[in-house]
């Protein structure tokens, strides 16, 4: 028990830890005693650890458990949509309007000019109508919400097929996968046609009187070539027409723009351009290409916005009013530029259409300030990527800084800056580490050049 007794006390290494951190005391407190715990645990299986370990070991954890907290990170890895980066960041405009939102009261289910109670989201979905060109439209917290939302609408116990082709049953990552999807939503899977090639005539056999309906997903994070081929869109919206079943279309990324004409990228297709070729409902996320808020919009025929609407799981996925702000904000200003969609303040829209001499040119300007001793920065050429799972093809021209460290470990000064405040987070190779300006907001380049000079000596 002596033993134990020497064990740090919880108060005291608490307190030695409470100034480097900045997190509220109960959680110190609550940290470290489990540390202790631990400890205690491995003394009585006799695994002796000296005081010095102990407050070492629990110091590390705790600062690695304090970075853990949502804070800001400089993203220096070139993949503009980075899902573990938190996707796309908000416009000045957008993340205004929250703020006005979120600290004070609104009429988010109040009519005005009546005073009495008023409908959530009508402005929004009126507005995103509009934008897509479409009857109907609406949003909820995410794609994946508005895929299992729109499937658990239209399949019913006695109509319970859905036909997707074997080239679309994919993976979108994180757990989320179309055939278990279908599988939670109550449908029944009917594959058809072959992984390369899918016929008409695959989807016109498939059909039955359980039909629920077609669904057709947007391979945005892999694809494939050679020996390929599915049917047109309007050929396979006539065969649904004439059968009188929704065809569906989860696209995922959601551009609103050409993005050939931004960026030497492939085109991602539309929501527009998918309904007007004849898909009756498309989905996708507002927080990829479109540069909003995570949410899920839905949009298209009348009808099945309204059956969508009506379905009770709608309550359990319907936005807030901070996502309904931005949401807001991000659509009005597409349709306020529709006329020039770069002229919109959406963050990875500047990122995309930056060109590489403005790059270059800033990271000349940063080299200009550092001249650290044991690490040598140059200017490399690189290649960025749209990434969150959209065009996996597209890969374009960007520059970044090249650190190569002499006096520690490539992997060692990654860490460094990882856990620099705010953070950085670039990519490495056998070679250096990489930061990429195209996605680093320029407005933080002095940060970055003063967090160099503060890490790499
Ligand atoms: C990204 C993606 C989703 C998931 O979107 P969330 O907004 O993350 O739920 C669904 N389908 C496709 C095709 C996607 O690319």
């Amino acid at each position: 028990m002596s033993k134990l007794a020497a064990l740090p006390s919880v108060e005291k290494l608490a307190a030695s830890l409470a100034t480097d951190t900045p997190l509220p005391r109960p959680l110190i407190n609550l940290f470290v005693r489990q540390q202790i715990d631990h400890f205690r645990q491995l003394l009585l299986q006799d695994e002796e650890h000296t005081r010095e370990d102990i407050e070492n070991t629990t110091r590390t954890a705790l600062q690695a458990f304090a970075n853990s907290r949502l804070q800001p990170v400089i993203n220096g890895t070139g993949v503009l949509i980075h899902t573990n980066l938190g996707r796309s960041p908000l416009g000045p405009r957008a993340a205004s309007a929250l703020q006005t939102i979120a600290t004070g009261y609104s009429n988010l289910e109040f009519d005005l000019p009546s005073g009495t109670r008023g409908k959530r989201a009508g402005y929004l979905e009126t507005a995103l109508a509009c934008l897509l060109e479409t009857p109907a439209a609406t949003a909820v917290n995410n794609c994946a919400a508005a895929l299992v939302l729109t499937l658990r609408t239209l399949v019913q116990e006695s109509k319970n097929e859905v036909i997707v082709s074997r080239s679309e049953l994919v993976e979108i990552g994180g757990g989320f996968r179309i055939p278990e999807i279908l599988e939670t939503s109550g449908a029944k899977l009917v594959e058809v046609g072959a992984t390369n090639k899918t016929h008409l005539h695959d989807y016109q056999k498939a059909i039955t009187p359980q039909t629920a309906l077609i669904l057709k997903v947007h391979r945005s994070n892999f694809y494939i070539d050679g020996f390929i081929g599915e049917p047109e869109i309007p050929e396979l919206a006539a065969l649904a027409k004439e059968h009188q079943i929704p065809l569906i279309e989860d696209l995922g990324s959601g551009a609103m723009m050409d993005t050939d004409a931004l960026a030497p990228i492939e085109h991602e297709p539309t929501p527009q351009e998918c309904l007007k070729r004849g898909i009756d409902l498309v989905i996708f996320s507002g927080d990829k290409l479109l540069g909003g808020p995570q949410s899920g919009i839905i949009g298209g025929r009348a009808d099945l916005v309204a059956q969508i609407k009506k379905e009770p799981f709608f309550r359990a996925v319907r936005c807030d009013k901070l996502i309904l702000t931005t949401l807001q904000e991000s659509i009005d200003q597409y349709l306020e530029t529709k006329a020039d969609p770069t002229q919109s303040d959406v963050p990875v829209i500047k990122f995309l259409r930056t060109s590489v001499a403005t790059l270059r040119q800033r990271a000349e300007n940063i080299l200009k300030e550092l001249s650290p001793e044991n690490t040598t920065i140059a200017i490399a050429e690189t290649t960025a990527r749209p990434g969150g799972g959209t065009m996996p093809r597209s890969e374009f021209p960007s520059i970044a800084l090249k650190l190569v460290p002499q006096n520690q470990s490539i992997s060692k000064l990654a860490k460094k800056l990882r856990s620099a405040t705010p953070a950085i987070v670039g990519y490495t190779t056998d070679e250096a580490l990489f930061l990429d300006l195209r996605t680093i907001f320029p407005e933080t380049d002095t940060t970055v050049i003063q967090s160099l000079k503060k890490h790499l000596s």
